[in-house]
């Protein structure tokens, strides 16, 4: 199946956003082995969207559209390819119940826009839109498959996954599965990762192996094409028991689950909690916590500890030890760990001071970062050397602090 995207959008077109959604879209069809050919941004426009659709149907069995859908004089989309086919729009009855719902609930009043967000082009199979308004659609013509979907990304990946992936799926021959699990890796770099796999990287056909890097953290996606689910199943696990076999020790987790959730979960799962004291971080492992529902249970606070006043008065690090060694030295991240555990009565106690930059500090190079991680057996103290800009290495030792206490309590 050859296929293409048209994202609309005069912003797109302006460098205002930038074409994320086409970008998704194509690993997704990849894939699902749906070949892509082309990309086209086009602008909030009906005579170039209808040139640029016409010239779709030259070359492409699947046309997916993206944005447009919303409730502007300027959204296009839908009537444009409604105009194009030659179809009429209808109201969806399910989405337009789900738009007054929401004007009623907000006690805010709905205009006809509103009621023309609920309009899908007649025949068309209709994808609910969980996350917003207005909702995507499919629609067929002389053997060709148009689907328009919302542009806010938010809208349209959920969207994507929940209903377009199967209706996708639905298209293909009967006997194509496609079945991806992404393997979570941290404290590891894509380059040395991909050394260590390069063998089983070089000769992937299926199933593939992608790794990405994002945010620090390095992530492989493997996905398998088979005759059914759990065959593709069978030949991921091979694979997978294979990396792991290599590189188990910086696979943290799977598929969604991020490094602060993983954390939490084990916490709950072994009935322990922690306490974090932070200085370089400034409060950034406690917003990570925090930002996964229930950690309530697991997490009672931290202190951000920045100066090295606060340091003393609030963690009670003796003056003597800051001046003898430094707030960024092993001791210092010792005692806080130490003693934020008590403070907070906690399993765990983590910390962490460090020289985030752009200047040096207390002698130290930029990126010297401390960890402590402390419980009732033993403290242990992680001297990290990390690389980048100030924002670079705050980030990369708050989830170095999370790691660390994962790690401690995998080993445990
Ligand atoms: P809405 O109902 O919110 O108006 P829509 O389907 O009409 O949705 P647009 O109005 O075209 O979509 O875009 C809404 C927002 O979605 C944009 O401001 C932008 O933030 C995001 N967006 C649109 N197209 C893309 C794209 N191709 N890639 C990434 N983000 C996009």
């Amino acid at each position: 199946m050859k296929a293409e995207i048209i994202a609309v959008g005069t912003e797109l077109l302006l460098g205002q956003i930038v074409n994320s959604n086409a970008q998704y879209l194509s690993t997704q069809l990849a894939e699902l082995g749906i070949h892509v050919y082309f990309h086209t941004v086009v602008g909030d426009n009906a005579g170039r969207l209808r040139e640029t659709i016409q010239t779709s149907q030259n070359r492409s069995d699947l046309v997916i559209l993206t944005g447009g859908l919303g409730p502007t004089r300027d959204d296009i989309t839908k009537e444009t390819v409604a105009d194009i086919l030659g179809k009429k729009q209808v109201i969806d009855q399910q989405a337009l119940e789900k738009i007054e719902s929401y004007f009623r609930h907000r006690q805010l009043p709905m205009s006809s826009n509103n009621r023309k967000q609920a309009e899908v082009i007649e025949g068309s199979r209709v994808f609910p839109n969980d996350y917003g308004m207005a909702p995507g659609m499919a629609v067929e013509e002389e053997n060709r498959h148009y689907v328009l979907l919302p542009g806010p990304p938010s809208e349209l990946k959920p969207m994507f996954e929940q209903y377009v992936r199967p209706y996708l799926q639905s298209l293909m021959p009967d006997s194509y599965t496609v079945f991806s699990r992404t393997l979570r890796f941290f404290g590891i770099g894509e380059s040395r990762l991909d050394e260590k796999l390069s063998d089983l990287i070089q000769n992937q056909s299926n199933p593939t192996i992608a790794p990405l890097a994002k945010e620090y953290e390095v992530t492989i996606r493997l996905t398998a094409r088979a005759a059914s689910r759990d065959e593709a199943n069978r030949m991921i696990s091979g694979i997978e028991q294979e990396i792991r076999n290599r590189t188990g020790r910086f696979i943290y987790g799977q598929d969604d689950e991020s490094l602060q959730q993983v954390v939490v979960r084990m916490l709950k799962e072994r009935g322990k909690s922690v306490a974090v004291a932070e200085s370089c971080t400034g409060g950034m492992i406690a917003e990570m916590i925090t930002s996964v529902a229930g950690s309530s249970q697991v997490f009672p606070g931290s202190i951000v500890s920045y100066s090295n006043g606060i340091k003393q008065t609030a963690l009670h690090i003796p003056e003597q030890v800051i001046r003898k060694y430094g707030a960024v030295s092993e001791q210092t991240a010792r005692l806080m760990s130490e003693n934020i555990r008590g403070i907070m009565d906690t399993e765990y106690g983590v910390s962490v001071t460090g020289v985030a930059g752009p200047d040096r500090q207390e002698e130290k190079e930029v990126g010297t970062v401390y960890i402590g991680l402390s419980n009732s057996e033993n403290t242990r103290v992680f001297p990290l050397k990390l690389a980048g800009h100030r924002h670079a290495i705050r980030l990369q030792a708050a989830k170095y602090a999370l790691y660390y206490l994962w790690q401690s309590m995998k080993e445990g």
